[in-house]
């Protein structure tokens, strides 16, 4: 047994966490150590399970959900049912899925299923004072009940089992992924963890593209553009009124809320919305964005892990080589296809192109991050002029731009840029919190503004497609109306209440948009691309490195 003097300040350690322990280390660092939790089908199922089949099945259990605890174990939990049969206790662990087989067929229990009925029996032993010599495994999917004998063995098991997870949760390394890869399916963890893509990157092996990624979005964003629109709470859902009536949401169909200068948000809302982890976002009416939540854990061990990596000069020159060469080459490529078609458009673009190409040839020798911002100077200015050249004969000449122009736009076509480069921002800002990096801490962009570095640095490679791109192609297709579409301030342009809600519609709708990730072989949403590419700059320090920014333009 672990003598509680052993274990100090150290909080107990759950009896499902053991489960997780023996089914997979990674799993274990991630639940216990990073506190990310994610509930999918599978574990509402098990869920379900406990609530309908338990009570059904143990006719008599003396004790049902019966919490257990041991100082001397260092260890809590709730166990499914203990019963006593002819004057002997048993702990009972309940199972949707099926069991193990032995050689000759047997039925055996799972490693994590036999070790948390084991840690329930010892825990139940105690708390009662009256030996348990058994634990039994009942699994519903082939109706079988295995029985565990609680002796010696079982407890050294016990013993070295608590004993790994007490060094994993000292430790600021994460477990490599399972060699095992038929647990990955059924992990509730897999889209956190990404294990194909780690795999792939680690074996430089063609192999199935991976699956385990979700490929669109499940929920969406909620926009609030004007000034009368409140967003209230009613029980679980959002309670939306504005001028034009009123709409209740629930909330598990938002995964963030976008605040266009003054709607308002109550504090019941807000609480809701902290719950459930929907990201709230604050942007100006212009698009710039002031202030997002984020309800994502501490999650201190992986923020140690960035700092780290992130005051490593090597390691931050490679990753800006790599986002400036996303970047650019991203930006070639649009001009390249933009106009290939059309002889007299490649010929007014070819110098821009000639020279966007010669400073992309010189990204992966900079020498440092003063020479990279400038070679990507040198191509910012050369595509931004380029891109007039990609706009429709047909349209509006208002809507045609004059160079870049930001903070503020000064016509119609940079106010539509900077709108959409505001709510980009916004959506890298709350996908690097959820997935639990800091902003705030980057490695290209320097913190000289209040923009968290981080997300400027990620914004990068994303400003081409799910900006650019449908904002020419929505110009040449005469989507804009110059005249109501736009505000104009002296010789600053805003976009109106309309043409406002214009550019959240086409920004959403290219969201949705499916692109086969170059790397990963996967269709996915861009909005899932975006999520993925953060998820796969975390691993840059996280055991499997080179993932990030493989994403590029065709
Ligand atoms: S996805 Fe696979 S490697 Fe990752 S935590 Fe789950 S079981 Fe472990």
């Amino acid at each position: 047994m672990i003598r509680a003097a052993d274990l100090g300040d150290e909080p107990p350690i759950r009896v499902m966490a053991l489960h997780a322990l023996l089914y997979c280390e990674r799993l274990f660092y991630l639940e216990e150590v990073e506190e990310i939790r994610v509930a999918d089908g599978n574990v509402y199922a098990g869920r379900r399970l406990h609530l309908e089949r338990v009570s059904l099945d143990d006719e008599t259990p003396e004790m049902r959900s019966y919490d257990v605890s041991s100082e001397a174990w260092g260890v809590v939990g709730k166990v499914d049912a203990v019963r006593k049969r002819d004057g002997v206790w048993i702990a009972y662990e309940h199972k949707k899925g099926r069991c193990r087989r032995g050689e000759s067929n047997e039925p055996l229990a799972w490693p994590s299923d036999r070790i948390q009925a084991v840690a329930y029996a010892v825990l139940v032993e105690e708390q009662l004072g009256e030996p348990v010599k058994q634990a039994r495994v009942r699994y519903h999917a082939d109706n079988v009940t295995v029985l565990l004998d609680i002796d010696d063995a079982a407890r050294n098991d016990l013993r070295t089992a608590i004993r790994r997870a007490r060094v994993l949760r000292e430790s600021t390394e994460r477990p490599p992924v399972t060699e095992n890869t038929r647990l990955c399916p059924k992990c509730s963890l897999a889209v956190v963890c990404l294990p194909e893509e780690e795999r792939l990157a680690l074996d430089h092996a063609d192999e199935l593209p991976p699956r385990l990624f979700p490929s669109s979005r499940e929920r969406h964003t909620l926009h609030v553009t004007t000034a009368k629109t409140r967003v209230g709470r009613s029980g679980e859902s959002l309670l939306v009124e504005s001028e034009t009536g009123k709409q209740k949401i629930p909330i598990e169909q938002i995964d963030s809320i976008l605040i266009h200068g003054y709607g308002q948000l109550t504090t019941q809302a807000l609480h809701l919305c902290a719950y459930r982890g929907v990201a709230v976002d604050w942007l100006t009416f212009g698009g710039r964005f002031m202030a997002g939540t984020s309800a994502s854990p501490g999650r201190v061990q992986q923020r140690i892990r960035q700092y780290r990596a992130l005051t490593n000069e090597a390691l931050c020159l490679d990753l800006s080589r790599r986002t400036v060469h996303a970047k650019v080459e991203s930006q070639l490529k649009y001009l390249l296809r933009a106009s290939r078609t059309d002889g007299a458009v490649r010929q007014s673009i070819q110098e821009p192109i000639d020279r966007i190409r010669a400073a992309l040839s010189k990204v992966d020798q900079a020498a440092g991050i003063d020479s990279l911002r400038g070679l990507e100077g040198i191509a910012a200015k050369d595509y931004f002029a380029a891109l007039p050249r990609l706009l429709s004969s047909r349209i509006d000449p208002q809507l045609i731009p004059n160079g870049r122009s930001k903070h503020p736009p000064e016509d119609r076509f940079n106010a539509l840029l900077s709108f959409g480069y505001g709510m980009l921002f916004a959506l890298v800002h709350r996908t690097l919190l959820g997935v639990g990096l800091e902003p705030a801490l980057g490695f290209f962009h320097q913190p000289r503004s209040a923009a968290p570095p981080l997300v400027m640095d990620v914004v990068e490679i994303f400003r081409v497609p799910l900006v650019d791109m449908p904002v020419v192609g929505s110009v040449n297709r005469n989507q804009w109306n110059p005249d109501s579409d736009f505000t104009i301030a002296g010789r600053q342009v805003w976009l109106s209440d309309d043409g406002r809600k214009k550019a959240i519609a086409l920004f959403e709708e290219r969201l949705t948009e499916m692109y086969r990730h170059p790397f990963t072989s996967q269709s996915m949403s861009y909005a899932r691309i975006v999520e993925l590419e953060s998820r796969l700059l975390e691993k840059e320090w996280s055991n499997a490195p080179g993932l990030y920014a493989r994403m590029r333009m065709r």
